[in-house]
């Protein structure tokens, strides 16, 4: 994945190539309208030339002259409009047609980053997780309960139909009412249960409110990692670190060393003490066993900085096949 200030390039590098690309579409336009009708370019041309002589005379002329060249200039647009709708064409045909009617994509407006750029920026971060992920299709809309048991579970102590719908409508608000100030998640439960499907619901929706979210399955990322643990400033640990809203997916399927479990305690540290949240989720279903595997220390940060989201019922997977 790219970095924010990656992703803001390549975004500026398009909008300023769509700009070129209309300029020369217009002049490509008019010139061929020239060739087709060549008194489009006569009239043209007499326009500038009448142009410049009024802004000469501005200064040098006398009313009179003035006068007759504002009127020949207006016959001459009169000429020009009639010209134009006989053959079918506009005073827009020729014009640049620009994706972006308040920078005419130049990307910068008023001095600002234009918000084309900024939606850009947003459509390049989430085509770059769909390309790794499922997230056109995770939606809070494609969520479906159905698939839950609708009854009451012993083994799980609830109705999981219930129960998901409870969980399904917290993480629906978590995203739309999405901040930095949000609270870490922890989603656990069985392979199957939509755990990564809500996950990705909430990357949606969150990305959609402008925020700068990560993706990322943790094999994918301690597999990364390994490789670039002797270069602290590598950008993936930068954008780890420091995206609004990390979402590690199925933590514990890595393929883990010891400084994988080390830079683990570092992302949970580090996102803590930025105040950014993190949503993980796991197959892991009990604390003994994620202290196990990840030594009690990141076990328990990670616990203790999270709220829990534990998801019951039956693989849904297994039922859709
Ligand atoms: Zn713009």
């Amino acid at each position: 994945m790219q970095t924010r200030e990656e992703l803001y390039k390549s975004a500026f590098r398009q909008v300023q190539s769509s700009r070129q690309k209309a300029l020369v579409l217009s002049k490509q336009r008019y010139e061929q309208a020239c060739q087709e009708v060549p008194q489009l370019s006569s009239l043209m041309a007499q326009m500038q030339s009448c142009r410049a002589q009024l802004s000469r005379s501005m200064i040098f002329g006398t009313p009179q002259q003035r006068e007759e060249l504002q009127q020949k200039l207006q016959q001459l647009d009169q000429d020009l409009s009639a010209l134009l709708q006989e053959k079918g064409w506009s005073a827009q045909s020729f014009q640049p047609q620009f994706q972006c009617n308040l920078c005419q994509d130049k990307g910068e407006y008023q001095g600002k980053t234009c918000r084309c750029v900024h939606l850009l920026v947003r459509q390049l971060r989430r085509k770059e997780i769909s390309s790794i992920s499922a997230l056109e299709l995770s939606t809070f809309d494609s969520f479906s309960l159905e698939h839950y048991p609708n009854r009451y579970m012993p083994e799980f102590e609830c109705n999981p139909r219930k129960h998901m719908a409870e969980i399904f409508s917290y993480c629906k608000k978590y995203a739309e009412h999405f901040t930095t100030k949000n609270p870490n998640l922890l989603m656990t439960g069985t392979a199957g249960l939509g755990k990564t499907h809500l996950a990705l619901a909430i990357a949606n929706t969150a990305i959609q409110r402008g925020a700068d979210v990560i993706y990322i399955s943790s094999r994918n990322l301690f597999d990364q990692m390994e490789l670039e643990k002797f270069s602290p400033t590598s950008d993936l640990r930068k954008m780890v670190m420091e995206a609004e809203l990390l979402i590690l997916d199925d933590l514990g399927t890595e393929f883990l060393t010891q400084y994988g479990v080390s830079f683990l305690y570092d992302i949970v540290n580090s996102r803590m003490l930025r105040r950014l949240p993190t949503i993980y989720t796991t197959n892991i279903l009990k604390e003994d066993m994620l202290r196990a595997r990840y030594t009690e220390k990141t076990a328990s940060r990670l616990l203790g900085s999270c709220e829990l989201l534990t998801f019951f019922g039956e693989d849904i997977r297994l039922m859709e096949h």
